[in-house]
């Protein structure tokens, strides 16, 4: 069986200072390709050498709606560079109306920014949306949709909005927050996702699936996700697995090695 982390952040220090043990722990768990994201400039240089280093994983570069502010004045050419000089992807981006402070102007000049120069590179994008559905469809019928498609991770959002985000060119990536038992919502909406638009993730560190003993999360536990939404999916594991992989290639396919 092979299994496609979609998303998830290996450079995060309490999985960067173990890495070898991590992505050993994977591969035995049939984990054998990883997208793995940037969330600030100053985490861009580390995910290039991962990929560089590990031709399982594959990057992308972007600045999370939870970091903005410290960017340096030329942060936007930095990530052009970053884009240009690495076969990857562009994320993570996204839109967040659940921070408890939060500068909508300023996520959305950031997350448009990144947009249109993933748009320009025809690269895909991955998107963190949190209660900001309306205004995320909004800005892309205005920018025009994706041109190389999308992610939308740890999908949160209503199962009746899955059929117009597969029609703009997304894929619907389920993280561990699946295997909560009171998630109806998101049990919902895996039920409804096209089979050629799933995709399942970590978010590793983040997002423990329920009944782990640890509070770090690891690409290993993909076969927790993998397992529930074959389960509320009404497929076996195999198929699930086989198909959300096939899927994950054809997104990422030209900076998959
Ligand atoms: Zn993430």
């Amino acid at each position: 069986m092979q299994l496609f982390d979609a998303h998830c952040h290996l450079q995060d220090e309490c999985l960067a200072i173990r890495l070898p043990q991590v992505l050993e722990k994977a591969r035995i768990a049939g984990v054998c390709r990883l997208l793995c994201c940037g969330i600030h400039e100053k985490d861009w240089e580390a995910v290039r050498l991962l990929a560089e280093h590990h031709p399982e994983i594959v990057p992308c570069f972007g600045v999370h709606p939870w970091y903005l502010g410290g960017q340096s004045a030329h942060w936007l050419e930095s990530l052009e560079k970053f884009l240009l000089g690495t076969p990857s992807g562009v994320g993570e981006i996204g839109l967040d109306h659940a921070l408890p402070e939060r500068n909508d102007a300023e996520q959305e000049e950031v997350f448009l920014a990144q947009l249109r120069l993933a748009r320009k590179l025809r690269r895909p994008v991955s998107i963190h949306c949190r209660r900001a559905w309306g205004r995320l469809l909004e800005l892309l019928k205005v920018e025009g949709g994706l041109v190389a498609g999308g992610i939308l991770h740890s999908y949160s959002g209503p199962p009746d909005l899955v059929g117009e985000l597969e029609s703009l060119g997304f894929y619907l990536s389920f993280s561990g927050v699946i295997t909560r038992s009171g998630n109806r919502r998101g049990h919902r909406s895996v039920a409804v996702v096209s089979a050629e638009r799933l995709l399942i993730e970590t978010d590793s560190p983040d997002l423990v699936p329920v009944g782990m003993a640890s509070d770090i999360n690891e690409p290993e536990n993909l076969v927790r996700v993998a397992e529930a939404v074959a389960r509320l999916r009404c497929v076996s594991l195999e198929a699930l697995a086989e198909q959300t992989y096939a899927n994950a290639c054809r997104l990422a396919h030209p900076f998959v090695r």
